[in-house]
């Protein structure tokens, strides 16, 4: 499966997820029993290509966080297939994969609680070097940390200060300098800037888009906010209740959305409704639980196009326009 646009499908695919799923025993009873699981994430695929930023979208609870920690083995998956520059990340242990870890790193949603309190600034951006042994003199890994604040904008005077004498958008610059120090290839960012003023969170987007083009990086952007995963995107996969629903290049899934579910979601947008002349389609109902989702469509319980077939059928990742991938029935 390629999930690319033109553009970028001639690009070599750096990280590449096949079929991921995440289910979390539900326990009960003396004996802690397994009664139920939690569908956290099912059959998810998808590639992303050097350079690239690959957005993963959808409201809270629909798996997106829990797919990145499972691609990063922060949570181990189910099941699946994660295929790092070629190499199958979720058989590696030990050594082989702690320099694996080096390619892919996380930037955390909130700068306030990602942050040991009790470290200086050098000592966090510097932590990532201590644990993988690199730059083993004093000299190497303090110029390594003050090249890396420097290129997040964080004057080296801050270097021995502690993460409270900053604002919420310099400890993100903090969490961004360490996720970078190690020169990694993949970089999830998860809700990296939702906790932030919309003031700041320009700058934020806009140095993360600085820094992907100095080094190279690949980003899966994980947001709930389809304002900014239109401005930073170059793919977008939109996930409901586990499940991935539609998945194309940013531009054609903003112009031409397919799925019931991602028109729901960007009807209820108000800059982006006013750039299609569409009528407004209003997502209705709660999410289900996803200890018991519906059976057939996860989304056939809030669709207004459900059909007995829905109910019953779950409808795979289907190929509906070059490049342009839909979970509906309407569209095989
Ligand atoms: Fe709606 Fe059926 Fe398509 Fe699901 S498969 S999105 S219920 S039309």
């Amino acid at each position: 499966m390629s999930s690319m646009a033109a553009d970028l499908s001639s690009q070599e695919v750096v990280l590449s997820v096949r079929h991921l799923t995440k289910l979390f025993p539900v326990k009960a009873g003396l004996l802690k029993r397994t009664v139920a699981n939690v569908h956290a994430v099912e059959d998810v695929s998808f590639d992303v290509h050097r350079g690239e930023t690959f957005s993963i979208v959808g409201e809270s609870g629909c798996g997106k966080s829990t797919t990145g920690k499972c691609v990063l083995r922060l949570i181990e998956p189910t099941s699946g297939e994660v295929s790092l520059d070629g190499q199958d990340f979720l058989a590696l242990e030990g050594d082989a994969l702690t320099q694996a870890r080096r390619k892919m790193t996380l930037i955390f949603q909130d700068p306030y609680s990602s942050l040991n309190p009790r470290m200086t600034v050098a000592d966090i951006i510097a932590e990532p070097i201590d644990i993988a042994g690199t730059y083993p003199t004093k000299e190497e890994r303090d110029a390594r940390v003050e090249e890396v604040m420097g290129a997040v904008g964080l004057d080296l005077a801050f270097k021995n200060r502690y993460p409270h004498e900053f604002s919420g958008g310099q400890r993100q610059r903090i969490g961004i300098a360490r996720a970078i120090v190690l020169a990694p290839e993949v970089v999830i960012c998860d809700e990296p800037v939702s906790a932030l003023d919309v003031s700041v969170q320009a700058k934020v987007i806009n140095l993360l888009q600085e820094l992907q083009r100095e080094m190279g990086l690949s980003y899966i952007f994980i947001s709930h906010d389809l304002s900014v995963v239109k401005h930073i995107s170059d793919t977008v996969m939109v996930m409901y209740l586990g499940h991935q629903m539609e998945l194309a290049s940013k531009d054609e899934l903003y112009a031409n959305p397919l799925h019931p579910y991602t028109k729901a979601l960007l009807d209820v947008v108000p800059r982006i409704r006013t750039e299609r002349i569409q009528d407004k389609r209003i997502l209705e109902g709660d999410v289900p639980s996803p200890t018991n989702p519906p059976a057939g469509c996860c989304f056939h319980t809030r669709c207004p196009f459900a059909t007995e077939r829905c109910a019953n059928e779950v409808p795979a990742s289907h190929e509906a326009m070059p490049n342009h991938f839909c979970a509906c029935h309407l569209y095989e």
